[in-house]
């Protein structure tokens, strides 16, 4: 399994913050995610205008299932500045439902802190965890 600070490099290294046509942006937030095969996936975030885009986390995880894979080890986001970024609930909730065993996805938060999933998400909405 990956260590927190290697999965963060990875990630880190995938910012790429560039300026689309009309004040849209992309790639100033970065994903890795670690599967529970082990393989590694990224992903950029896209902010176009009228709020529509996706963060980097459901970017990696397009990509992860492309690969078909959809469990999920451990995930870390990272903003341009090198700051760690917790998943927003939209997120969150997008991991969830991916697979029944990303309960026990480790979310890595800042400073390294680490949560698993269904500590951030309790209270399912649609089945209890296992
Ligand atoms: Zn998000």
């Amino acid at each position: 399994m990956m260590n927190n600070q290697e999965l963060y490099q990875i990630a880190f290294i995938a910012v790429n913050h560039k300026k689309l046509r009309n004040l849209g942006t992309a790639g100033h937030v970065a994903c890795a995610l670690e599967t529970m095969n082990g393989n590694v996936f990224t992903g950029i975030c896209i902010d176009l205008p009228c709020s529509i885009g996706l963060c980097a986390e459901q970017s990696a995880i397009a990509e992860m299932v492309k690969h078909n894979e959809t469990a999920i080890k451990k995930i870390i986001a990272v903003f341009e500045d090198g700051s760690i970024l917790p998943p927003c609930g939209r997120c969150r909730e997008f991991i969830a439902q991916m697979d029944d065993q990303n309960s026990q996805t480790k979310i890595v938060l800042p400073e390294m802190k680490e949560v698993l999933l269904q500590d951030l998400l309790p209270e399912r909405w649609d089945s209890k965890w296992n």
